[in-house]
């Protein structure tokens, strides 16, 4: 994983047995081309979780230099709005990078098209979940984006969860608002004040904390309802409650 634009991540993933390598999205050339340079590995697949620009931007001149295979949603492809497709997916759905098997699960929210791939232990969430946050939701609604985000925290606990975007900090002010008397939250807040100080990632982080500190996947947990005056409220009620804040804070 290795920073690419401003704040995005792209991750390469290499299956040593076949020398098969992915690109999870394409966010910025240059540094993705910097990273295969340095690794010696050849890149044979790009998996896209979605169509916006900052994950697409690099596919034409990735596809060029290697001829890897764009593998995006059906329903992006359907649209037109991911570049170059060679194999489309859908929920439920296993595909191969080599002989290692990726899982495909349907995000709708952040957009309608949205998919994770799982990768062993790890989980590639593009903009659907982030660490203390989730995507805004730009096509979806809150009751589709709380069952996909739901769908991600029923993975195993362990699970490293790689995310699209380096947003933990600001997610953080605004997850503190949420729970200002969650004692793994504060925790999480200085480790990741100190992470970047030094300027690291904050990222993979895990199913696990992230179901202990991610406001967006706390909908469902009685305290938070309790402090959100929502008690007796649905947790998709909640949770459009809490994104909503989100995008006023
Ligand atoms: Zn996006």
């Amino acid at each position: 994983m290795f920073p690419a634009r401003d704040d995005n991540y792209a991750v390469l993933v290499h299956d040593p047995a076949t020398g098969a390598t992915a690109s999870i999205d394409a966010p910025e050339e240059d540094a993705i081309l910097d990273a295969l340079d340095e690794t010696g590995w050849r890149l044979t697949d790009i998996f896209v979780t979605h169509h916006h620009y900052d994950h697409v931007e690099a596919i034409p001149v990735l596809k060029e230099a290697f001829g890897a295979r764009v593998t995006a949603s059906a329903y992006d492809h359907a649209r037109g709005r991911v570049p170059l497709v060679d194999a489309t997916v859908g929920d439920g759905e296993t595909i191969r990078l080599g002989d290692i098997p990726v899982a495909v699960i349907a995000v709708p929210g952040h957009t309608l098209g949205h998919v994770a791939y799982v990768i062993e232990d790890a989980l590639f969430c593009g903009d659907t979940l982030f660490s203390l946050g989730c995507g805004r939701l730009f096509e979806g609604a809150p009751a589709e984006m709380w069952e996909s985000l739901s769908r991600l925290a029923a993975l195993p606990e362990a699970t490293r969860v790689y995310c699209g975007h380096e947003y933990t900090e600001a997610n953080g002010r605004f997850a503190a608002s949420i729970e200002p008397d969650n004692e793994r939250l504060a925790a999480r807040l200085i480790e990741v004040r100190d992470l970047r100080m030094e300027g690291l990632p904050t990222l993979p982080t895990t199913i696990g904390l992230e179901k202990a500190t991610n406001p967006m996947l706390r909908a469902n947990v009685a305290a938070v309802k309790k402090a959100l005056g929502m008690t007796d409220r649905t947790d998709v009620e909640v949770f459009a409650e809490i994104r909503g804040r989100k995008d006023r804070f």
